[in-house]
């Protein structure tokens, strides 16, 4: 096998996931909108990060 390890394959899941959940705010019409405060996400951080889920306020969580 490769160099795969748990943590490529933990990191890979993790980008998935954000895919994932990217696609489904895609869906709803809540992908420009911060899950945390409501408001919508400026689109310089969109094209920067198109997984982005939250504003720059709460950089913890991106
Ligand atoms: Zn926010």
């Amino acid at each position: 096998m490769s160099d795969f390890n748990n943590e490529s394959v933990a990191a890979i899941e993790t980008t998935l996931n954000d895919v994932d959940r990217a696609l489904e705010r895609l869906r709803v019409g809540a992908y420009r909108t911060c899950q945390v405060c409501n408001i919508p996400i400026d689109d310089a951080e969109l094209v920067a990060n198109p997984l982005l889920a939250n504003c720059p306020a709460h950089p913890e969580l991106a």
